[in-house]
């Protein structure tokens, strides 16, 4: 484990004194820019036997059970089907349940077994529905002596005020487009300006999108939107029905790069189709493009609901197509 190098400002500022360090810490800021790891690296921190300036040290007991996972007095907190939940376009199923706020109340209620510092990381704190949040408030007001709790949220204007008012917020940066692409080639990423500009710049969802299953699935898609044939989509829809959340995402940043591009020529995420992109918004109409793009949005609400994916996804991909062929 170790910090991220676009991290290492505000780690200096957030550890230069460990007792100065609020006992509820709020790390906000988009989604896949290190904020989960960054509360990790504070906790294994604060609970090193010998820490340095730079971080934990990486060789005490206490280390080495937090790299196992099983340190006895550190809890993560975050919501079971994290995994899956965090597929993009999927915002439901990620909930924090109440008997795992009231087990970590319990376990704050015991002495420490290491006589020292105590951490809780919670993520994403969003996750947090009011029983959850209700069964936390007191503990997150005034927590034992030596205990930190820190939670992480993509989206801190939907976590409860309750919640807010008890934490310290603190914004995390990304990192500059410069140090994020250096870094996406230093984890042998081949196209890291064109995936960092698909991620919204944040380089760790475009470590992710790096993964070659996917990168060969969003090549057929965005070929298929380049050439938009009613039957030919058709197709693309049956072959992405269990993906209908991604080939959401691409169609919707596809949408809005071939706005921008008539707006003002340039793209903002799809770098590497610029010339498709550019092809297609030639031939199409304004208005029935705000429409269209206006429709798929909003849709993308039914994505967390057991419907028909493939009629879903194949009647946005229509409406795409009848927008360049009737000119
Ligand atoms: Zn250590």
């Amino acid at each position: 484990m170790s910090l991220y190098p676009w991290q290492g400002e505000l780690w200096q500022r957030l550890t230069a004194e460990r007792e100065r360090l609020p006992h509820a810490l709020l790390l906000h800021g988009p989604a896949g820019i290190g904020k989960r790891d960054l509360a990790m690296e504070l906790a294994r921190w604060l609970l090193c036997h010998a820490p340095t300036a730079g971080g934990a040290c990486g060789q005490c007991p206490s280390c080495l059970w937090f790299g196992q996972g099983g340190h006895p007095d550190f809890r993560l907190i975050e919501p079971a089907s994290e995994a899956e939940g965090a597929e993009e376009g999927k915002k439901g199923g990620r909930r924090i349940t109440v008997d795992q706020v009231r087990e970590v109340v319990e376990f704050l209620t015991l002495t420490s077994h290491q006589g020292g510092w105590r951490a809780v990381v919670l993520q994403p704190a969003e996750g947090l529905g009011i029983a959850a949040a209700n069964a936390l408030l007191k503990t997150l007001e005034e927590p034992p002596p030596k205990t930190v709790f820190l939670l992480v949220s993509h989206q801190p204007r939907r976590l409860l005020p309750t919640i807010l008012s008890r934490c310290r917020k603190l914004a995390v940066p990304g990192p500059e487009q410069a140090t994020a692409v250096a870094w996406l080639r230093d984890q042998a990423v081949a196209n890291p300006e064109s995936l960092l500009a698909e991620s919204g710049g944040a380089p760790l969802l475009a470590l992710d999108h790096a993964e070659p299953e996917r990168m060969a699935r969003r090549e057929r898609f965005l070929a298929g939107l380049a050439r938009p044939e009613r039957e030919d989509l058709s197709a693309l829809a049956g072959e992405y029905q269990q993906r209908v959340g991604e080939a959401w995402a691409w169609l919707i940043r596809w949408l809005c790069d071939v706005l921008l591009c008539r707006a003002t020529g340039q793209v903002r995420f799809f770098i590497d189709h610029v010339d498709a992109i550019r092809q297609a918004a030639d031939g199409m109409d304004e208005a029935r493009l705000w429409a269209a793009y206006r429709q798929i949005l909003s849709d993308g609400r039914w994505l967390q609901h057991p419907l028909n994916g493939q009629l879903l996804l194949e009647s946005w991909l229509i409406r795409y197509a009848d927008l360049g062929a009737r000119r």
